[in-house]
């Protein structure tokens, strides 16, 4: 299902030069229509469904809804973020609400160390066909050479 932007939502990210959907979107679909302030998504069906426009939004006012030839009565998919959980409301085309909540993280925001304990990156290893943390991160001692 691609995504839509809701008209009475959205705010335009208040003109900034470029907006929360333009900016994270992989396919650059989303457009900002400069006179009315609104975006929208402007090729549905080269959409690649991967919601990042959705999650970053910070008006919620992107939905994710079947194409309107198939699903004519309006079901939709709308997102609801918090810190630690996204709250999906799903509509169904008969009216039925349902509504699912989803954590999205167990550790506070910023709290993460990724590179705790590793060592720093050197200018010799942009030689090293290795990836970082090879091998040591597949508790290996090497890996298999031909
Ligand atoms: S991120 Fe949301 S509010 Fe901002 S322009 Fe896009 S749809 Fe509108
Ligand atoms: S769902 Fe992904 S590909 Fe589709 S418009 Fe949003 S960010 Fe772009």
């Amino acid at each position: 299902m691609p995504s839509f932007v809701n008209p009475e939502k959205c705010d335009g990210c208040k003109a900034l030069d470029k907006t929360a959907c333009q900016y994270i979107c992989p396919n650059d679909l989303m457009v900002l229509d400069k006179e009315i302030e609104k975006a929208y998504n402007q090729e549905p069906d080269m959409c690649w469904e991967c919601y990042s426009c959705v999650k970053i939004c910070p008006q919620q006012a992107i939905e994710v809804s079947g194409y309107k030839d198939f699903v004519p009565l309006g079901a939709s998919v709308i997102p609801m973020r918090g810190t630690d959980a996204i709250m999906w409301t799903v509509k169904f085309r008969n009216g039925m609400v349902k509504r699912f909540k989803f954590p999205i993280r167990t550790t506070p925001e910023g709290s993460i160390r990724v590179f705790e304990g590793k060592p720093d990156a050197k200018a010799e290893d942009i030689t090293n066909e290795l990836l970082f943390g090879e091998p040591d991160i597949l508790e290996v001692e090497q890996l298999p050479t031909l």
